[in-house]
């Protein structure tokens, strides 16, 4: 017997956070096929093919290396050295010279099912692990590209995908080193690897390619400037995101070589807007803070990482107070939890301050509806893509709350983002619908035993 698959479902929720508020018995009306919300109704009657008690939207990460999940805790030892993120960064090269296109999917779908789990919908891969082992191209330049976006649709996530320019060693022009072969993109060959993904993706929903520039110190201003304007000139709302001042160094190497610091520097060479996500910026001065808030990109925060590498601290209250955009993202998953990661944007502040709240103010006073609200609407931002909220158009996305566990009792409208951020990890996501479809039930992902299997093999093979 062929059972017929209707192409619109629905949702009822007691409780939704819509994108003006709490509202109460909301009726959410979705296509399966393309993934997007057809209508959300207010004060509905229960009924339709799911009942939720809470509905919350899915959270946008806006910065994921992939394959640098496989390397997770493993490099928490002492190096017998000063270990910092340029001693980790010797590490993670040594993983990126044995990986092969089937483990980089393997452990990007790994990855990928579990971001689903904890809460994220969608991803922004800054992808820029492009070559063979040895430097060469693959025949399809495409290559690795197309593996993590397979994975993505293997995990249900939605993608924007970010072919990364990485096209020398340093500020000074420096050749790329041996172990940085496997990253060299030039800004024909990410035109290609951006045409070839476009072509193979078309019947996916929900991928979306834009631009990473690696940084300052991997890419020259021609190269930025002939890679964006390709870009533009194919899609001119598509993300261009990039790393920033993320380290001391790189900001006085920055300085030494053409006098600006590399915000300072961007924001007088490059033409960055909306559509720019500047990633990390954990060093940076008062007038950089006021000089990216006013050109509406997004600041990527990635604390658990920035926290991990000892990157630095955000000025995150001074950013607010000027009307800053920010996101969240996992960057080198040694957490794969947006609340984790709010948390941590919060604490690493009170920590500095030495004072309690901080990124909440007199009209939005709950500390986890304020971030979890601000990381909706940057992530969507810098993803270039309809998520981040529970409206009509957007991709359904949508985060379904046990409002049967003990941490939830008794709350109500915001107070649920404040437990969810800051009252443990885990247990509080029972099933996540990704782009119309229920990826995650009973907090498990459908393709979690297939997926993890492959995953389990990669890890032996390399460890
Ligand atoms: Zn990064």
């Amino acid at each position: 017997m062929i059972v017929p698959v209707r192409p619109e479902e629905s949702l009822f929720a007691e409780r939704a956070l819509l994108p003006d508020g709490w509202a109460r018995n909301v009726l959410i009306r979705y296509h399966r096929t393309d993934g997007r919300i057809l209508e959300v109704a207010r004060d509905s009657a229960p009924g339709g093919d799911n009942f939720a008690g809470i509905a919350v939207p899915g959270m946008p990460n806006l910065h994921s290396h992939a394959f640098q999940r496989a390397m997770a805790g493993r490099a928490e030892r002492a190096g017998g050295m000063d270990d910092n993120f340029w001693t980790w960064r010797q590490a993670m090269y040594a993983l990126v010279a044995r990986l092969d296109p089937d483990q980089i999917e393997a452990i990007a779908a790994q990855l990928y099912t579990e971001l689903l789990c904890e809460g994220y919908t969608s991803v922004a891969e800054f992808h820029y692990l492009h070559n063979r082992p040895d430097g060469g191209r693959y025949d399809n330049p495409a290559e690795t590209a197309l593996r993590v976006a397979r994975a993505a649709q293997k995990a249900g996530i939605g993608m924007t995908l970010l072919p990364a320019l990485y096209a020398r060693g340093g500020f000074s022009g420096e050749p790329l080193g041996p172990e940085q072969q496997r990253f060299r993109g030039d800004p024909a060959f990410l035109s290609a690897v951006a045409d070839a993904v476009i072509s193979a993706g078309s019947d996916a929903g929900g991928l979306q390619v834009g631009l990473a520039i690696h940084s300052l110190r991997a890419a020259a201003a021609p190269d930025i400037r002939d890679a964006t304007q390709a870009l533009v000139s194919r899609d001119p709302g598509a993300p261009i995101h990039i790393h920033v001042a993320e380290q001391v160094r790189e900001v006085s190497e920055c300085f030494a070589s053409s006098g600006a610091t590399p915000v300072e520097w961007l924001l007088d060479n490059a033409p960055v807007g909306e559509t720019w996500c500047l990633v990390h910026a954990t060093n940076i001065t008062e007038a950089e803070v006021a000089g990216m808030a006013s050109r509406d990109a997004v600041v990527g925060l990635c604390p658990s990482t920035e926290g991990n590498l000892g990157d630095g601290l955000f000025p995150l209250r001074p950013y607010l107070d000027r009307g800053g955009r920010f996101g969240i993202g996992s960057d080198s998953h040694v957490s794969v939890s947006p609340a984790e990661e709010l948390r941590w944007l919060e604490y690493g502040q009170r920590l500095v301050a030495r004072k309690r709240i901080v990124a909440a103010g007199d009209d939005s006073p709950s500390v986890g509806g304020t971030l979890w609200r601000a990381a909706l609407a940057g992530g969507a931002q810098a993803l270039g893509q309809p998520v981040g909220a529970i409206g009509e158009h957007h991709r359904a996305d949508i985060l379904v709350l046990d409002h049967e566990h003990p941490r939830l009792e008794g709350r109500q409208d915001d107070d649920v983002l404040d437990a969810l951020v800051f009252a443990g990890n885990g247990g509080l996501i029972r099933r996540v619908l990704a782009g119309g479809r229920w990826v995650v039930e009973d907090g498990r992902h459908i393709r979690a035993e297939a997926i993890a299997g492959a995953y389990r093999r990669v890890v032996r093979q390399l460890y």
